[in-house]
């Protein structure tokens, strides 16, 4: 994808803080970070999102995303970890380019990352079940 600003970052092309790079994916800073050390990883391949993403392409993502947090969470001393992957635009996507948020939580650090619970009823929840396994 020749004009995807991730694409240019994973393989080099923009200059990034990268704190990972392999020959799958570089890890780099988020440059509007939740808290410090805020990171995303980036697959070099372009893939829009996790409907795209191949199940093996999958598995690394995930397992660097689990390398990372512990590196993180060791370096920065956070008290707690945030792994967020956002897909389309109503659930927050901005950049169309796959990518895992890495977001490392600090006591206090005043960030609210989650949603309002919902209060559904138990025929409302089997009902959805069913939806799901049909
Ligand atoms: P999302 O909303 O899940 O698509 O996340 C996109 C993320 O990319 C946001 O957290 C942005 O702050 C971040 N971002 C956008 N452009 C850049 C860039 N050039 N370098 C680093 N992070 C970026
Ligand atoms: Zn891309």
């Amino acid at each position: 994808m020749s004009d995807c600003i991730f694409c240019k970052i994973a393989n080099g092309e923009i200059p990034s803080r990268t704190i990972h790079e392999d020959d799958f994916c570089r890890v780099i800073l988020d440059l509007g970070p939740a808290a410090r050390g805020h990171a995303l990883v980036l697959p070099k391949e372009h893939y829009a999102n996790i409907y795209e993403l191949p199940e093996d392409k999958t598995a690394q993502a995930f397992v660097v995303a689990r390398k990372m947090a512990s590196r993180m969470t060791e370096k920065l001393g956070c008290d707690g970890f945030n792994i967020v992957q956002n897909n389309g635009e109503t659930a927050g996507q901005t950049v169309f380019h796959f990518h895992i948020h890495l977001i490392p939580r600090y006591k206090d650090d005043g960030q609210k990352i989650g949603w309002n619970p919902g209060s559904p009823s138990d025929e409302e929840l089997d009902e959805t079940a069913r939806i799901i396994n049909g």
